[in-house]
């Protein structure tokens, strides 16, 4: 059993998720949060935010090349992002699964994007890609106090460990 908890330690990971401004104004806060809640990971902070244009610029710094990137960081900062922290094993390639393609056109129906959006440009979310990024953004987006570790009543069924 130790075994278990101590694999279940290693693999727990955080990633950044944020529901862009589309996806607030459409009113799919509830929505999103859910397919996370439901698959079982776990919340550890939450924020609303408008982000200044510097702010935008600063979260999309790898695609300051792209012709799109101007666009993409007015639009960010132009209503209220809502930030999130998910916990769990495997979260920054299965919040990614979760979340779809890039191009809603090519993602799978049962993926947030795939379901809920129609074009690259207003694609209403978020999430890390990888490790590292998944640092750097709860870094940015997060001051340290703001992400709570707590043991969710819910944990123990969903990993089958104590
Ligand atoms: P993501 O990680 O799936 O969000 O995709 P990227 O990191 O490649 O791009 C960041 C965001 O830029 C995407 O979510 C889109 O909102 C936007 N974006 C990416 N590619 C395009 C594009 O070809 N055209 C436009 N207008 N926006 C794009
Ligand atoms: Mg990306």
């Amino acid at each position: 059993m130790l075994q278990e908890q101590e694999a279940h330690a290693a693999e727990m990971e955080r990633t950044f998720i944020a529901i862009k401004p589309d996806g607030v104004q459409r009113g799919l806060i509830s929505e999103i949060i859910s397919r996370f809640e439901q698959k079982g990971f776990k919340l550890v902070a939450i924020k609303i935010v408008v982000p200044s244009k510097d702010f935008a610029k600063k979260h999309y710094h790898d695609l300051k090349e792209r012709p799109f990137f101007n666009g993409l960081c007015d639009f960010l900062s132009s209503g209220p992002v809502f930030a999130m922290v998910w916990e769990g094993e495997g979260v920054i390639k299965y919040g990614r699964k979760l979340i779809g393609a890039t191009d809603p056109q090519k993602s799978e129906p049962g993926t947030i994007r795939g379901d809920l959006a129609v074009v690259v440009g207003r694609n209403i979310i978020h999430g890390s890609d990888g490790p590292e990024t998944a640092k750097d953004e709860i870094g940015l987006w997060f001051k340290p106090e703001e992400l709570v570790s707590y043991t969710s009543n819910a944990e123990k069924w969903v990993y089958g460990v104590n």
